[in-house]
């Protein structure tokens, strides 16, 4: 190995500076700082180059990250862009939001005891630079096929799949139940993790685009939604991106209580909060190990609440949600009561403290996570709101939409061929977490890129245009 390779070692890891915790606490504005011109060079000159690349093999996207740490390592950050934007549609968001520590940051080989090249960081920074110089350019067809698209959700995986398949020609038609596109990026990622107006920005250049995005509309089969059957009358091919939005249910006594509520419901409200999503002054009470039961906590904290405690039932070591999500929490003051599983929500009206059975851990199961049992023990934290944070599950689209020949899999995600896209209704297309179950915003991404690849083989023996589309569809 050359010196050039060895950089590691003369050249510590800098992650970005976070803001402090004192500050950050009062406003939703991103924890970490960009990098600056020197230090991204710097960081992406620790790449050592490896025979076989194990970031990229770990990254859902394939990205091809030594190539572009090379090029940012020596200034030539307009071709690490173009390279780094070849094999992902949004790259300033991953570079913020992916969980880097278990994908490509989680693989770095450069020696143990050097601590891995910051990936995510030199990737936000490439793309902010590229943004900030004029670079990032929508990409327009250099001919229109004649051919339409509906597309349903506008998350990363609608957003992916429309981005390419416009590229390519195609008119493109996103329709969104919510105002504003974006999906989870939108109404459910918190700000203090990914700024708004990056999710804003990206719209634009999509409409700038071509992309028509039909907001306000639901698909389904209720008065104001458009049926499934009718988008299939008129557009050549239909990708269904809807995300995957019922919130698995805490099954204990009180569930129902004035107090008690959803972690969407909760996070999607959170900037202007009514009354009873408003946490400034209480005691809160989160439910759930995962980075949605984090997100919750620093929302709360953020708002202004008297005390936020995690409970969960297994410990530290168990939990589902990043290291690095719980440091942030516990340095923004949350609390974490470990190994403690609800077991009654207790009030009148309204909660007023959670009971809480204590656990102890059992054997691994077969992922290796250990599972737990109670131990015996119980006690009482207060609480004037407790949210529930114990994940998603898919809603029931064949019966919502009447469409009972949509197969789904016994999780109630659409079901699709290994390693394709269609459904089992023809020229109907499915990925994201619709299909993957709750999953990461790389891997929307992917499915969307990848079924845009597979309605344009399916479309490339199809001429006849669909029907019009009708204005204010
Ligand atoms: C609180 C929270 C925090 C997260 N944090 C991270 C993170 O930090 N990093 C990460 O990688 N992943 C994170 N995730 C996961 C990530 O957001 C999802 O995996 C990703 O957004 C899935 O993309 P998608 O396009 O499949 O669906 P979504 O982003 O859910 O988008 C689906 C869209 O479809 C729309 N829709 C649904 N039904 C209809 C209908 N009938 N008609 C019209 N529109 C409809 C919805 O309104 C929505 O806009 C988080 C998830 C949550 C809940």
């Amino acid at each position: 190995m050359t010196e050039k390779m060895l950089r590691f070692v003369s050249c510590s890891q800098h992650p970005p500076e976070k803001r402090p915790a004192s500050e950050r606490r009062h406003d939703g504005r991103e924890i970490y700082e960009g990098f600056s011109l020197e230090r991204a060079e710097e960081q992406a000159s620790r790449c050592s180059q490896c025979g076989i690349p194990f970031c990229a093999v770990h990254c859902p996207l394939e990205n091809v990250i030594p190539e572009w740490l090379r090029l940012a390592a020596s200034g030539r950050l307009e071709e690490a862009y173009e390279l780094s934007s070849s094999t992902n549609s949004f790259p300033e968001i991953c570079g913020r939001i992916c969980p880097q520590d278990r994908l490509c940051e989680g693989n770095c080989v450069i020696h143990k005891g050097f601590r891995s090249v910051t990936i995510g960081a030199v990737e936000r920074f490439i793309t902010e630079t590229a943004f900030a110089e004029g670079w990032v350019k929508p990409a327009l067809p250099h001919h229109d096929r004649g051919q339409s698209i509906g597309i349903v959700g506008s998350g990363p995986a609608g957003l992916a799949c429309a981005e390419r398949l416009r590229a390519k020609g195609y008119e493109v038609h996103v329709y969104e139940r919510q105002n504003k596109p974006g999906g989870l990026l939108m109404y459910g990622i918190p700000s203090f993790k990914l700024d708004k107006e990056v999710v804003e920005r990206r719209w634009r250049l999509l409409e700038e685009q071509g992309i028509m995005f039909h907001l306000g509309q639901a698909i389904g089969s209720k008065d104001g939604e458009l049926s499934l059957e009718t988008l299939r009358s008129r557009h050549d091919a239909v990708f269904l991106a809807t995300g995957v939005y019922r919130s698995r249910q805490v099954k204990v006594p009180g569930v129902g209580m004035d107090g008690v509520v959803d972690a969407l419901d909760y996070l999607k409200e959170s900037h202007s909060p009514s009354e009873e999503l408003n946490a400034k002054g209480r005691h809160v009470v989160v439910i759930g190990g995962g980075d949605t039961a984090m997100d919750c906590m620093r929302t709360a904290i953020r708002q202004g609440a008297e005390k936020v405690t995690c409970a969960y039932r297994r410990d530290r070591d168990n939990m589902p949600g990043s290291r690095q999500e719980v440091a942030n929490a516990e340095e923004e003051g949350a609390y974490f009561q470990w190994l403690a599983a609800p077991e009654a929500f207790i009030g009148e009206d309204h909660v007023h403290a959670v009971r809480l059975k204590e656990m102890r851990l059992g054997a691994a199961d077969e992922q290796g996570r250990r599972m737990v049992e109670p131990s015996g023990g119980h006690n009482t934290l207060r609480a004037d709101m407790v949210i529930c944070a114990l994940g998603f599950e898919p809603e029931d689209l064949p019966g919502q939409w009447h469409e009972p020949e949509l197969a789904v899999t016994p999780w109630g995600t659409l079901k699709v061929p290994t390693g394709g896209y269609e459904t089992s209704l023809s020229g109907v297309f499915a990925g994201g977490d619709i299909v993957r179950g709750a999953s990461l915003v790389v891997w929307a991404i992917r499915d969307g890129r990848d079924a845009a690849a597979a309605i344009h083989t399916h479309l490339s023996h199809k001429t006849t245009p669909s029907q019009p589309v009708q204005e204010n569809a």
